[in-house]
């Protein structure tokens, strides 16, 4: 029971960039919604099909926290990736409507996270390697998933290269060193919580910068921190710890998981994320 192309049926365009198209689609005959994601690659058939291979491991990726994945295949030589849709759409796409994110609403979404990379790490020895704002989804249940989890190399490039071409949420080990680890994802989460919880993505404050002056301003420039007067001290020092430019001394995922900022929020249930996500709509 593979997914094929003709039973879906497309119905809108989520997001076009120039690396590829987002359709929200509809299969024909289980009446379900479906994210169809077409990547166009100039490779030889062979590698396409190892890449094919390669994202068969997100069958095996079942999780609350992560977006499920329904199959991928190439079509016109293009590879299409299929999987879950979710209705309150990517981070970066909530904060254009809200501005900033409050503090509550960030600490859910934070336990979701690391929930979601925790699994990752512990069931499949995955390092999720691509941990940005649209890559963070929200649904009308108030789930949040991690989705475009960083399988293969080919695949990685074109998405770097196309969308966040003014941003990097990239450490400064990765950056230097191209050394991965789960620490490099806790990085990504300390730098997507500063920029949810201000508006602003903190390495290119000052003016209009190229992507190789913000990836010199992440390695030399001091760590971003959050005003002492707008947030709580448990949520500056969370983020503090993330973004520790060392990643020996930046907390691996369990220890953030049990951080005061999130459990002071533990008491937030699902419903409350769905509530605030139904208004901002
Ligand atoms: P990138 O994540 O690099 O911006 P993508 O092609 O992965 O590019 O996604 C483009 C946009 O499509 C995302 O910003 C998000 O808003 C939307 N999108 C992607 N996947 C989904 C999904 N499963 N459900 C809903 N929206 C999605
Ligand atoms: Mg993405």
């Amino acid at each position: 029971e593979q997914i094929n192309d003709e039973d879906l049926i497309d119905q809108s365009e989520l997001s076009c960039g120039n690396g590829g198209i987002v359709f929200l689609a509809k299969h024909k005959f289980l009446n379900v919604n479906i994210v169809k994601k077409l990547i166009h690659l100039e490779v030889r058939p062979a590698i396409r099909n190892q890449i094919l291979r390669e994202l068969t491991v997100l069958h095996e990726c079942n999780s609350p926290y992560i977006v499920g994945f329904y199959g991928a295949y190439t079509c016109e030589g293009e590879i299409k990736i299929c999987m879950e849709y979710m209705d309150g759409g990517s981070l970066d796409l909530v904060l254009r409507k809200v501005n900033r994110i409050p503090e509550n609403i960030l600490a859910k979404i934070t336990e979701s996270v690391l929930m979601g990379l925790e699994y990752l790490k512990e069931c499949h020895g995955l390092i999720h390697k691509n941990l940005k704002p649209s890559n963070i989804l929200l649904n009308s249940n108030g789930q949040v998933k991690l989705s475009d989890i960083e399988i293969n190399n080919e695949l990685k490039d074109k998405a770097q290269r196309v969308s966040s071409q003014f941003k990097s949420y990239l450490s400064p080990e990765k950056l230097e060193t191209n050394l991965n680890s789960s620490k490099c994802d806790v990085w990504s989460l300390g730098l997507i919580l500063v920029e949810m919880a201000t508006g602003k993505y903190p390495f290119s404050l000052e003016e209009e910068l190229s992507i190789f002056e913000i990836l010199e301003n992440i390695i030399n420039k001091p760590v971003p921190s959050l005003p002492s007067s707008e947030f709580s001290i448990e949520f500056i020092q969370f983020i503090d710890m993330c973004l520790n430019k060392d990643p020996q001394q930046r907390p691996d995922l369990n220890t953030l998981l049990n951080h005061s900022f999130i459990l002071n929020y533990k008491y937030q249930n699902n419903e409350f994320l769905a509530k605030w996500i139904h208004n901002i709509k």
